[in-house]
This record gives structure tokens, sequence and C-alpha cells, in this order.
């Protein structure tokens, strides 16, 4: 995981816990009101305390998120730990309430849905299971100790209600989570795709090598580097000699793989040159059989020391070919970027080297005037 992505997450867990806050503090204030107009019967002691406890417990989950502590746990979210304490709670402020239990009964919805943000299917199973068990156990308890406040119909419709609307919460709350599951997995396989796609939009089918509008994108970037930096760079046209020859006299599928092993023979060259350490050069497919190389960071007797042994790889090649496969030298054009020139210039004065090179009989290296 990047750092970043990371640093986003602990800020997006720190969102969720300052949304949580607030509704802790909506619902105490809440509390604390009905306290005042006598509809929650504790003393006032029982509020502060039920006050600082419920801040405490925040306090906690504030400082392990805060701390980077949460990152320990498998689920550094730390949603499931959150939801049970504020279900705790809610449970404290039902058990405390009298003739509006029945609007309290619903912070435990409140509640659940916050585990749209992280929980599993079955995690929201048993959150809402232990709610409502929760629920249960209190009014068990109530009948037990003899609490008369509330009739035997209201235990039985109170259960069976609270039952149903958790059911219903926790499996719309699944069903959303499942589906961000499922969203999350798609977006990561389009990611994906997309960075293949990319990959396939840059690339020459054939040799696989970056094709004329990215070799022409690198170049414009360079150009414009270079205008700032005053950093030289190169270009090297290239061009196979008699290539049509192989076309004729072995088909054109041979000529296919003539090429196709040249660009990998020539990419393997360029990767083995200490002389590019600080930044690549970039090797395209400029067209049929002629390729552009460019440079950066390249003068122009750095250019002809990599041309030169771009031709001399090619020619080692021709020796030790076996005698049925045909291949064919190169002759390149190389020129220097002068500051302030176009591009077409540029191109044009590599190319014209280049043709100099075949003018002078080929298999060499030409480079461009000024
Ligand atoms: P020169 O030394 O002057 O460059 O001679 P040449 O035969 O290489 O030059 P020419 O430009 O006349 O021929 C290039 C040939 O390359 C013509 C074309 O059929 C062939 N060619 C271009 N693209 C491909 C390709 O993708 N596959 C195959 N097999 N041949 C190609
Ligand atoms: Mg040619
Ligand atoms: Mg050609």
């Amino acid at each position: 995981m990047s750092g970043e992505g990371a640093e986003r997450r602990q800020r997006l867990r720190l969102r969720r816990f300052f949304m949580s806050f607030a509704s802790y503090a909506m619902w105490y204030l809440i509390a604390v009101a009905c306290w005042e107009a006598g509809l929650i019967d504790v003393s006032g002691l029982t509020v502060t305390l039920t006050g600082v406890g419920i801040f405490s417990s925040q306090l906690i989950f504030y400082a392990l998120i805060r701390s980077g502590a949460n990152l320990r746990f498998r689920d550094p979210s730390l949603t499931v730990s959150q939801m049970v304490v504020a279900l705790a709670w809610a449970l404290v402020l039902i058990a405390v309430s009298r003739e509006i239990r029945g609007v309290f009964l619903t912070v435990y919805m409140v509640t659940l849905l916050f585990g749209i943000f992280a929980l599993d299917k079955r995690q929201f199973l048993f959150t809402g299971l232990g709610a409502y068990i929760g629920y249960v156990a209190l009014v068990l308890a109530e009948r037990m100790r003899g609490v008369e406040y509330f009739s035997d119909g209201y235990y039985i419709v109170s259960v069976v209600v609270l039952g149903g609307v958790l059911l219903w919460t926790t499996m719309f709350g699944s069903y959303v989570s499942d589906l961000r599951y499922r969203l999350q997995a798609r977006n990561e396989e389009l990611e994906k795709v997309l960075v293949q796609m990319r990959e396939l939009a840059d690339r020459d089918d054939l040799t696989g090598l970056f094709n004329r509008r990215v070799s022409m994108d690198a170049l414009r970037r360079l150009k414009a580097r270079a205008d700032r930096t005053h950093e030289p760079f190169s270009v090297c046209i290239i061009d196979l000699d008699h290539f049509k020859t192989v076309n004729d006299e072995y088909g054109h599928l041979t000529g296919d793989r003539v090429l196709a092993e040249f660009s990998a023979a020539m990419t393997q060259e360029l990767r083995e040159m200490d002389f590019f350490a600080r930044s690549d050069p970039s090797f395209g497919r400029y067209g049929g059989e002629e390729f552009i190389l460019l440079l950066p960071g390249a003068d122009i007797e750095g250019a002809h020391r990599c041309a030169e042994r771009l031709r001399n790889r090619q020619e080692e090649r021709l020796q030790h070919r076996s005698d049925s496969s045909p291949t064919c030298t190169l002759s390149a054009g190389i020129a220097q970027y002068v500051y302030g020139e176009d591009i077409e210039s540029l191109l044009r004065r590599a190319d014209r080297a280049l043709y100099a090179a075949k003018h002078e009989g080929r298999n060499r290296v030409r480079v461009a005037e000024v």
C-alpha cells in the first residue's frame, strides 16, 4: 500500500470518528434535555458520570487513530469495536428511559448504520444480533427485578418490533456493504484494465516498442525540458538497410519477425549501456522499418557512441546468424537539439543525416549538420 493511500485512509477514519462523535454529542444532549424534563429518572451524578464515560471511551478511540496504533489491528477502522461501545451506551440510554424508551430504541439503528462503512455481512449480522440480545437481556432483567413500569404488552411488542426493525436494518446494511465490496473489486479490476489499455495504446503491436505518437510526445517533453534547463539531448533515426529484399526473398512474415527480433536486440543493448545511468533513452518505432531513439542528456558525441554501438551490435548479429536467416545492417542519422529550434527542424536534420548515411553506402552513422 502506498504511503499516500495509507494517509488518506487514516484521514478518512478520523473524519468518520468525528461523525460518530457528533452523533454521541447529539444523543447525549437529547438525553440531558429529557432528564431535565423529568423523562429520565436518574440522579444528576449518573448523568455526569455517563457523560464522562462516553467522552473517555471516545477519547480512547481518538487516541488510537491519531497515534496510528489502530494500524496494528486487523481492522484499522475499529468499526466493530466502536459499534459495540456505541450499542452499549445506547443500551444504557434505553435502560434509564421510561415512556420515551421507544424513541431511544432508534439509536440502535443509527449506530448500526455506521457499519456500512466497514462491516461485512457476517459482522453486520453479529452486531445486529448482539444489539438485539442486549435489549432482550434488559427486558428479562427488568422482569426479574419486578420493574412494573412497562406492561407485558409493551415488552412483547417492543421485542418483536425491535427484532423486525433490526433485522431490516441489518439486511439493508449488509446489502449496502456487500455492494461497497463489489464496487471496490470492480474498481480495482477497471484500474488494472486501464493500465493494460494504456500500455496497449502506447505500444506498437509487432515490436512492442513505443509507437510514433508516444515517441513524439516524449520528444515534445524533452524539448520543453531542454528549453528550461539547457540540458542537451539528441535524436537518432535508424533505418534498416535493404529491408525490402528481406520481404521480397523470404516473405512478409519473415520480414515481420526480423523487425521484432531487431527491436528486442536493440532494446537489450540499450539497457546494457551505462551511458544512460541517469535517464532512460526511449526507443520507438517511427514507421515501417524506421526507428527513433531519444537520448536525454546526450550531446552529439554521446549520441554517436550510442548509435555506433547499436550498429556494431547489429553487425555482430549478422555474423552470428545461421546461414538461412535474413537480417540487414542499419544506417542511422543523429542530431543534437539546437536550443530554440522546432521539433520538425530537428527531425529533418536527423533524417537528412540518415539519407547521407544511405547515400554513402549504408551500415553507418552520420551526424546532422547544424
Ligand atoms: P534502404 O536501405 O534504402 O532503406 O532500403 P529499404 O529496402 O530498407 O527501403 P524501402 O523504404 O524501399 O523499403 C522498406 C520496406 O519495409 C518496404 C516495406 O514493405 C517494408 N516494411 C515496412 N513495414 C513493414 C512491416 O511492418 N513488416 C514487413 N514485413 N515489412 C515492412
Ligand atoms: Mg530501409
Ligand atoms: Mg525506410
